[in-house]
């Protein structure tokens, strides 16, 4: 498999390890933007369809749109709504973006990624 990289490498930090989406190789997330939640930046849960969702959990995504409006219902974090949240360079599903319903909630945003939607690489940094 072949990694092409673009202009969204420098955005978003410069984490030791990158995780890019397995679909096209786009960047997604640099891993010191990983968000420990209730102990953890891995999740797992499983959907209304049981499905099981295993998931990363980052602060910021600059390779990833969560275009639409939130919703809460079956929300997985309570006081979170979330949205279905696409690669930006080929639209494929990589997980969701988590909204919080009050402004006063920290954090404000954060991001799901499916572990099985991205592989990580080290970087020479
Ligand atoms: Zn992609």
């Amino acid at each position: 498999m072949i990694f092409h990289f673009n202009a969204l490498d420098v955005i978003g930090g410069n984490g030791s390890k990158v995780y890019l989406c397995i679909f096209c190789g786009g960047l997604i997330a640099h891993s010191d933007r990983s968000l420990i939640l209730k102990g953890n930046k891995r999740h797992l849960f499983i959907n209304p369809s049981g499905i099981n969702c295993d998931f990363y959990t980052f602060s910021a995504c600059p390779g990833v749109i969560a275009p639409g409006p939130a919703t809460e219902a079956h929300s997985w974090f309570s006081g979170y709504g979330w949205k279905m949240a696409f690669c930006r360079q080929c639209r494929q599903h990589m997980g969701w973006q988590y909204n919080a319903v009050l402004k006063s909630a920290v954090p404000a945003v954060f991001w799901g990624i499916l572990v099985e939607h991205v592989i990580t690489k080290e970087t020479s940094e």
